[in-house]
């Protein structure tokens, strides 16, 4: 790909909304994905089987499986021509772990500085085979933030058409505003699901309504525990989930915990955690379904305890 003019592309959107970004409405997650013992040729089965599910995006981070989840991701890039052009690649930089890896490191801590986030991305792009990200974001807020300074080293990445949009994760509204006064964002990728409805009381996907910025959603099954848990707000929101789903074709208990996070207007993109694309395929099944607001309230009810005041 040649370097993209950071004047023309991408056109900046006023306000910073999403509207040139494509990305698939689930993605895929790749935080586990080094547990699962694939060999090259078994991780580009499994990619091309997410793209042929219509999961084209899939979801990174330079620290996942202590540094080597993007080299493995890179291998099966590398192994097949032409794969890289039919994915998006979401990669997050800004945790700094101690790690073999990473012999500099002394204890767990932030850094969003220039030096770090260009070495960072450097890192990230050779380990993955590629030449740009589509999107990169800011691990977690670092309490040490520039945000003049990554502001502009968000323009430099872009002129150098390494990467192509910018946005944060795990940043509260306070936080997203005072780099988005500087840059346009387009998104936080944030934690939230029926059994954790946190953002629905910070302010944090009313931001996102607000600026039009479509929030991404980590652990959107609770990291499994909707489907394993055998505590009282699992039992209630599940038994919820399945209720409806039965009234909705019987579609799965997974499906309508999808369903029910896609029902919010900030419009969010899951990000499904699960390796089996079968997994992927129930995650994929909710666009098709709409809750109405009463359903989407028994579920709110199920999993808070009681009735809206
Ligand atoms: P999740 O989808 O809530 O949880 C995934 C787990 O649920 C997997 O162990 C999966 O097992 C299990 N699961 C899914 N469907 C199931 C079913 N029908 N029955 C039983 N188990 C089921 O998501 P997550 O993995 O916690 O997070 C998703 C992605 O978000 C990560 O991969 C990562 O990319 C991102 N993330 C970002 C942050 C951040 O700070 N920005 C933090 C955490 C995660 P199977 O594989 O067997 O389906």
């Amino acid at each position: 790909m040649s370097p993209p003019s950071a004047s023309t592309w991408p056109a900046p959107s006023p306000g910073g909304a999403a509207r040139d970004l494509k990305l698939s409405p689930v993605i895929a997650g790749t935080w586990r994905l080094h547990e699962r013992g694939l060999d090259t040729p078994a991780l580009v089965r499994w990619i091309e089987q997410a793209l042929d599910a219509g999961v084209t995006t899939f979801d990174h981070a330079d620290i996942y499986g202590g540094y080597t989840v993007e080299s493995l991701f890179g291998a099966a890039l590398a192994a097949t021509p032409g794969l890289r052009r039919r994915l998006q690649i979401v990669g997050k930089c800004g945790i700094k772990l101690v790690s073999p890896a990473r012999p500099g490191h002394r204890i767990k801590s932030y850094d969003s500085s220039r030096a770090h986030v260009l070495a960072s991305v450097d890192a990230s792009l050779a380990a993955l085979r590629t030449d740009h990200l589509d999107v990169l974001l800011i691990h977690r807020p670092d309490l040490l933030m520039d945000p003049e300074e990554l502001a502009a080293t968000f323009r430099e990445l872009l002129a150098a058409g390494k990467v192509l949009h910018f946005g944060v994760s795990n940043h509260a509204p306070g936080q997203l505003a005072m780099l988005r006064k500087r840059h346009p964002l387009v998104t936080n990728q944030i934690e939230f699901s029926v059994l954790q409805m946190r953002a629905l009381a910070d302010g944090t996907l009313e931001q996102c309504v607000d600026l039009g910025l479509r929030p991404m959603i980590w652990s959107p099954l609770g990291g499994g525990r909707l489907l394993w848990g055998s505590d009282e707000q699992v039992l209630r929101v599940r038994a919820t989930l399945a209720e409806l789903g039965a009234a909705h074709g019987g579609a799965s208990v997974a499906t309508m915990a999808y369903a029910w996070l896609m029902r919010h207007p900030s419009r969010p993109w899951p990000i499904a955690g699960s390796g089996r694309i079968e997994g992927l395929r129930e995650a994929m099944a909710a666009t098709a379904i709409r809750l109405s607001a009463e359903d989407w309230y028994r579920v709110w009810q199920a999993s808070i305890g009681f009735e809206v005041p």
